[in-house]
């Protein structure tokens, strides 16, 4: 079967109407017009420009255009003479389009109407000319439609060279507007890179749909954190949708509808306005602790990414930051930060959090977070050189990070984070890392907080299983699920032609997360799950029965959780699911309500 056939379905109502499946990863409605990304789109920079930098912007366009036609004469000028003819015309083809008006001006004028950069320009208008070409009836004009993307696409390449944009380039983009509720885009891709959706997230997307990606996939975490609608795993329905098609995403079920009738259109508005409303209701409980029936106290984190977030954990009520995903700072640029950015951002986090606990994790680069430029030798990169290992592999690197992270130690209240440990090895050269780290701050007179709180993440079936000398060497523990159900069940996370066997109930699992929390009371040391489990508001009751007190999550998912959490009864549910785990059995949800 192909990998459309089994996951998703579709089904024709009416004459343009049809439905797509996939896996719903982040919940809400989102009706809105598709926008296409293609294979090349996320490379191409976009920022907004004043009305000053219009002249040059279109100088840079002019200049770049200028340069590829200077580039393709030198080429037909070298061509040898025995060169197949069809050669010498196809560059003759690429010579005439740089020059085609359709290019050039409408670029130009693209640039001052919108006020962005000369490549975002560029780049709308060989979209449009492609889709153009690709709507002729005659094969050869069809066919021209590459030659466009060639060009452009050469164009591009000459621009980056030139570019001096802002370090944070992908900012553009106009707010969705108020005047039609369709206006609101949907991304639409076949898969989205973890550094590509961060470059999106200052877009205004109201939904993300992709062919591939599983449920903990990194880029479901991070439109989980844009708060939008996303589902992925979707086949092949990135072929089936087509530019500005108007759709209905019901990141609850997993359903896209394309197309959809009026009749169709007018229930899910009114779907979207109750679900709207229903939030609304839930900041009633913002304010109030999240304590259970029985009077268990339960801390509710945040998992950020950017240091940004912090002041919308703070606002939202939450306990402290229990996963802020370091490695974000790192991705989808082209030299790592320095120590003094890095910094700059720690501090950032630190100081929006107002003294509240600040969890910080070392760099988990590797698998599916690799750094610009970095490839990869291994034929399993997600068992490879990644997060600590990686680490430990480049001291200098790490030395930075550390530094950066002690000097910030002082704005609040740090804690750090080691992710993916499987040996107390590892633990033990951190441990050096931090002397050694210390060590060369005090000799510059720089200060630092002496005893912060180290603690790792539970990720590999090994720690897991004999967590005992973690539990004695560490402060905290945080169980990363995301990658602890993708190792015991030896289900790639991010795959989904496996996602259904990615199974954070399975027992086994369960039996796990359970032993690590034991050993944390039996240690007394803290344990939080901030995993994707964390926030999903439907597994709540299932992690307090294993004992858990300490949930890190998206900030957006905080209230859901903590409304569960106020209607449970702790005691209950851990005698209840004691003697299921005994068994080693499927839990039945029905069994925690
Ligand atoms: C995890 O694995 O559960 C985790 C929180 O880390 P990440 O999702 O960044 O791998
Ligand atoms: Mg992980």
């Amino acid at each position: 079967m192909t990998p459309f056939e089994v996951n998703s379905s579709i089904r024709t109502a009416g004459s343009a109407m049809f439905s797509c499946h996939g896996q719903g990863v982040v919940r809400g409605y989102a009706i809105g017009r598709a926008e296409l990304l293609g294979a090349t789109q996320i490379e191409v920079s976009q920022y907004a420009i004043s009305v000053e930098q219009v002249e040059a912007q279109q100088q840079r366009l002019r200049d770049a255009l200028l340069e590829a036609e200077q580039e393709i004469s030198a080429l037909v000028a070298q061509l040898p003479t025995d060169a197949p003819k069809e050669l010498a015309a196809l560059l003759g083809v690429h010579s005439l389009l740089l020059q085609d008006p359709n290019l050039r001006a409408q670029t130009e004028r693209y640039i001052a109407e919108h006020l962005c950069n000369a490549e975002w320009a560029l780049h709308q208008q060989g979209q449009l000319l492609q889709a153009q070409f690709a709507a002729m009836q005659d094969d050869y004009l069809r066919e021209r439609g590459s030659d466009i993307r060639q060009v452009v696409e050469r164009v591009l390449a000459l621009l980056k060279q030139s570019d001096h944009s802002p370090a944070q380039v992908v900012q553009v983009a106009s707010p969705p507007s108020a005047a039609s509720p369709y206006e609101s885009k949907i991304l639409v891709a076949r898969d989205i890179a973890p550094a590509d959706m961060l470059a999106l997230r200052h877009r205004h997307f109201g939904a993300f749909l992709t062919d591939l990606g599983g449920p903990t996939s990194h880029t479901a975490i991070v439109a989980r954190s844009m708060g939008v609608p996303a589902i992925v795993g979707m086949g092949g329905m990135r072929t089936l949708i087509h530019e500005h098609d108007l759709l209905i995403v019901d990141g609850f079920t997993g359903e896209v509808i394309i197309n959809p009738s009026e009749l169709v259109l007018a229930e899910y508005q009114q779907k979207q306005k109750e679900y709207l409303s229903a939030r609304a209701k839930l900041e009633s409980i913002r304010d109030a602790p999240a304590i259970t029936l029985d009077g268990v106290e339960i801390q509710l984190l945040a998992n950020i990414e950017l240091p940004e977030e912090a002041s919308e954990a703070y606002a939202i009520g939450a306990n402290g930051i229990g996963l802020f995903r370091s490695e974000f700072l790192f991705m989808g640029r082209k030299s790592l930060p320095s120590e003094d950015e890095q910094f700059e951002a720690y501090r950032y986090a630190l100081e929006a959090m107002h003294g509240l606990p600040v969890t910080i994790r070392t760099l988990d680069i590797g698998a599916d977070k690799m750094l610009e430029g970095e490839q990869t030798l291994a034929t399993n990169p997600a068992l490879g050189l990644r997060a600590v290992r990686y680490c430990l592999a480049h001291p200098e690197l790490f030395q930075t990070q550390l530094r950066a992270l002690l000097r910030a130690s002082v704005y609040g209240q740090l804690q750090i984070l080691i992710p993916m440990l499987s040996t107390l090895e590892e633990v033990i050269a951190v441990k050096q890392a931090i002397v050694a780290a210390q060590h060369g701050l005090k000799q510059q007179g720089i200060d630092y907080v002496a005893d912060i709180k180290l603690g790792g993440m539970v990720e590999v079936p090994a720690a897991a299983i004999a967590i005992e000398p973690f539990a004695a060497n560490l402060e905290f523990l945080s169980l990363g699920t995301n990658d602890l159900i993708q190792y015991v069940m030896a289900v790639d996370r991010g795959d989904a032609q496996v996602a259904d066997l990615y199974d954070p109930m399975h027992p086994a699992v369960l039996r796990l997360i359970s032993h690590v929390i034991n050993a944390g009371e039996r240690f007394t040391i803290p344990v939080s799950v901030c995993g994707e489990m964390a926030g999903d508001s439907s597994l709540t009751r299932l992690l307090l029965g294993l004992g858990l007190t300490k949930f890190s999550m998206h900030p957006a998912q905080i209230l859901d959780v903590k409304r569960e959490i106020l209607m449970s009864h702790s005691y209950a549910l851990r005698t209840k699911l004691a003697s299921v785990l005994n068994r080693g059995e499927r839990v039945d949800s029905a069994l925690l309500h």
